[in-house]
């Protein structure tokens, strides 16, 4: 991950008062911001402005689409403006979960929050979202598709691994993408690049194909029953909760109930399950993560939004706050806010572990050492 660049020698000095959250159990009274970065050492240099309150690392959202909008890939000034939505909510470090515009550009962007690519989503014709996805004819070409992209984007792979599929008439339902082998050698190419994988899966049936085949994380996964979730408390596979998306299933379903009853039937029974799916991800000791899922049919910047509907499900806010903050950074390989990282922090009224509504209102947001909000 990129330090601060040139525009940071002239960077202002910032004094950071109040309680500096650096970890779990881990907090300072006071630092300082000089040259971009942050410092626990009293600078010889002037202050320029003091900001107090709460301070941490900022926000994290590993599920966001910067390139993509309802119709697919969007143009570069659309792109921006999606990413300074999510910069002005707070969130510094963006996993995108798949993109179908080459959006590289956004590194050499200081105003805009630092991104790690998944490259272009990988998927089959008729069997996702029209636009969204690189679809490929034969699935035999997934792990070379696959090689591909971890190239192309910043140490990530996204897969679509099931989605309705529309060829079964009346009993059109949910169906895994791929067959178990293919998925195997796939997770294993990216791996041999150097790359993680996630899947998008709403299914129950996939599920065991993408833990076989070693995927680093699931997005939704809303199809998981316990025998799932035990298994990815065991080998640490993470889930991205995206509620918001899942609030959407109840209107998805109405739409498909007529042709897809099947569909419908279970679009609803998972939306109806929704808080209490990720509470038992949460009590088995499956790391829950946040992500919006901004950039398809929901828009960007709606991260508080996301944790307080982690919350409402039953999580501890000071979980959430912590997914959303520095552990996932941590996970990511990104820093936090020890001595010489960059000063990519926001700074709230109250504690947000307390209530996360105070993330609605930060006191400031510092990107590379500058106040961007
Ligand atoms: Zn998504």
């Amino acid at each position: 991950m990129a330090g601060p660049g040139p525009a940071a020698l002239d960077a202002p000095v910032l004094h950071l008062r109040g309680t500096v959250v650096r970890g779990d159990e881990d907090e300072a009274g006071q630092a300082w911001v000089v040259g971009g970065r942050i410092t626990y050492a009293r600078p010889a240099a002037p202050v320029d402005a003091v900001l107090e309150g709460w301070v941490l690392p900022g926000l994290v959202d590993v599920h966001c689409h910067i390139g993509l909008a309802a119709d697919g890939a969007v143009d570069r000034a659309t792109a921006r403006a999606q990413a300074e939505a999510d910069r002005d909510s707070g969130v510094l470090l963006v996993r995108d979960a798949g993109s179908p515009a080459d959006t590289s550009w956004v590194h050499a962007e200081d105003d805009l929050p630092r991104l790690v690519r998944a490259g272009h989503h990988l998927a089959r014709p008729r069997r996702y979202l029209r636009h969204y996805a690189r679809e490929l004819d034969s699935v035999a070409d997934l792990p070379a598709a696959v090689a591909e992209e971890a190239r192309r984007g910043d140490g990530w792979v996204k897969l679509v691994a099931d989605w309705i599929d529309r060829d079964l008439g009346p009993e059109g339902d949910l169906r895994p993408l791929w067959p178990r082998e293919v998925l195997v050698e796939a997770v294993a190419a990216a791996h041999a690049e150097g790359a993680r994988v996630t899947a998008h899966t709403f299914a129950t049936e996939s599920l065991d194909d993408l833990l076989d085949a070693g995927v680093d994380g699931l997005e939704h996964a809303t199809g998981a029953d316990a025998g799932h979730i035990a298994r990815m408390a065991a080998t640490g596979v993470p889930v991205t909760a995206t509620l918001l998306q899942v609030a959407q299933f109840e209107r998805i379903a109405a739409q498909g109930e007529a042709r897809y009853p099947r569909f419908a039937a279970r679009m609803r029974a998972m939306h109806a399950r929704r808080y209490q799916h990720v509470r038992d991800l949460h009590d088995a000791g499956v790391r829950v993560l946040v992500g919006t899922d901004a950039g398809g049919t929901l828009g960007h910047g709606l991260v508080v939004q996301e944790m307080a509907e982690m919350v409402r499900a039953g999580l501890p806010p000071a979980e959430v706050v912590a997914a959303a903050s520095w552990r996932t950074r941590a996970w990511l390989g990104a820093p936090s806010l020890d001595e010489g990282d960059p000063a990519d922090l926001v700074v709230l009224p109250a504690d947000p572990r307390v209530d996360v509504g105070v993330l609605g209102a930060p006191t400031a947001v510092v990107l590379r050492g500058r106040r961007v909000r």
